[in-house]
């Protein structure tokens, strides 16, 4: 393999620079920033490629040896559900980019099925490894939620990728496992990388100052619940639990777009449950700002009917607060039981409510979970999780190239 490495990074449906907690954009955009980053400052060439999404869309180096490249292919705010017949045009886009910025890559990281499909294309055409992660599984998401039935077409790009990739990220034993029982991988070719959390940004601060900078009241106890604002996060569950609790109890809800429709929907629940008077939606807040409202809670909630991963509570037990999240997918990774948080079954509101209610009571217990949280991710590091890659990929480019089985079959749109 050549040194300094040259990898092309494919975020084609969600540019990585897109603000965490509104629309499409979430963990995933994290994962990909923290690790692209990591890898940038370790020598690695990385060129990270999204598809045009706007009129001011430059590309823009985001660190030394770290570019972000878009590449035109249909309109502008074509749906991710439409891109489908795109895929090719991103294909062409990437490789008319490599022919005249260098070449030929040594190695092709995708991120989500649709960048997935493109990645097995690339792959062909430098014939060198690509690395797939396919971030929250359809099939493992309409398990645990079935009032979102896994699209069909999703299933069937998701499959392609399992078979065609030489490598799969999963984020932790449970999505290896998924991985394996519902997608027929191949064990040899998955890598464990999970997720991990900026310890210099996100680390305990004084409850108070955070407050007072917030503009929130220095007394009475704030839960807080931090991401995008969707039915699968569970935050409907969140409000009754907030009903069943003592009325003092407020909760502030962070992420989603200020007045859009998941902030009315949310608003018209709390309205019918009586908590409106003690929910604040706050909308998304800049990554950077976040370690503010974590330090300004009492206890985070991440009452998710699913998550592959769950970061959120990975932050608030950085920054020294309980979590009290669903006990689904990857939280249990996370979350240890009595710990340093509690773990509930994931749609119930008496038992969120009466967890929330006994960490409420206990000042000792927040303290003592939160010190423990912090201990519990000291060792998750961004360095782990890019080493983890780019060790497995390296490993990967070694070995005589698999040609793809057979001709890669897009799904039909
Ligand atoms: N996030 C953010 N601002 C917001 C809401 C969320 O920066 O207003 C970030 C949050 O800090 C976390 C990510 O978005 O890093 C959400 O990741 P998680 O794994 O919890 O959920 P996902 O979006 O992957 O479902």
């Amino acid at each position: 393999m050549r040194t300094p490495l040259r990898i092309a990074v494919l975020s084609l449906h969600t540019c990585p620079l897109s603000r965490p907690g509104v629309g499409d954009a979430g963990g995933m955009n994290v994962y990909i920033r923290e690790t692209v980053r990591v890898m940038a400052s370790q020598g690695v060439l990385v060129d990270v490629f999204t598809r045009s999404h706007g009129d001011a869309d430059e590309d823009v180096w985001l660190g030394a040896g770290c570019r972000l490249v878009h590449v035109d292919a249909g309109p502008p705010d074509t749906a991710k559900d439409d891109l489908i017949p795109w895929l090719e045009t991103l294909a062409q886009g990437v490789r008319e980019f490599a022919q005249s910025h260098g070449g030929a890559y040594d190695g092709v990281l995708s991120h989500y099925w649709l960048s997935g499909l493109v990645g097995a294309r690339l792959r062909e055409t430098w014939r060198c490894p690509h690395v797939a992660g396919l971030h929250t599984l359809a099939l493992a998401k309409a398990r645990a939620f079935p009032l979102e039935a896994a699209p069909p077409r999703r299933v069937e790009g998701e499959r392609l990728v399992v078979r065609e990739a030489d490598l799969l990220l999963a984020a932790t034993e449970h999505d290896r496992d998924v991985l394996i029982a519902d997608y027929q991988a191949d064990a040899s070719r998955i890598v464990i990388a999970p997720p991990a959390v900026d310890t210099g940004r996100f680390a305990p601060r004084d409850r108070a100052d955070c407050r007072r900078r917030l503009g929130l009241p220095v007394s009475g106890q704030h839960l807080l619940f931090v991401g995008r604002t969707i039915p699968l996060k569970g935050i409907d569950v969140l409000l009754e639990a907030l009903s069943l609790m003592d009325p003092a109890v407020s909760a502030l809800i962070v992420g989603g777009e200020l007045g859009g429709r998941e902030h009315e929907s949310l608003r018209t629940v709390a309205r019918r449950l009586g908590v409106a008077e003690q929910v604040t939606l706050v909308g998304s807040v800049p990554h950077e700002y976040l370690p503010l409202y974590y330090g300004a809670s009492d206890v985070c909630v991440v009452p998710s009917y699913y998550e592959s991963y769950g970061m959120v509570a990975l932050e608030a037990l950085a920054c020294g607060r309980p979590v009290v999240a669903s006990k689904v997918g990857g939280l249990v990774a996370v979350v240890d039981d009595g710990v340093n948080g509690f773990l509930v079954t994931a749609g119930s509101a008496e038992e969120l409510a009466k967890a929330l209610t006994t960490l409420l009571g206990d000042r000792d217990l927040r303290d003592s979970l939160g010190s423990a949280g912090v201990e519990s991710v000291r060792h998750r590091r961004w360095e782990q999780t890019a080493e983890t890659i780019l060790s497995r990929l390296a490993d990967t480019s070694g070995a005589a190239h698999r040609p793809i089985e057979e001709p890669l079959a897009v799904p039909r749109s």
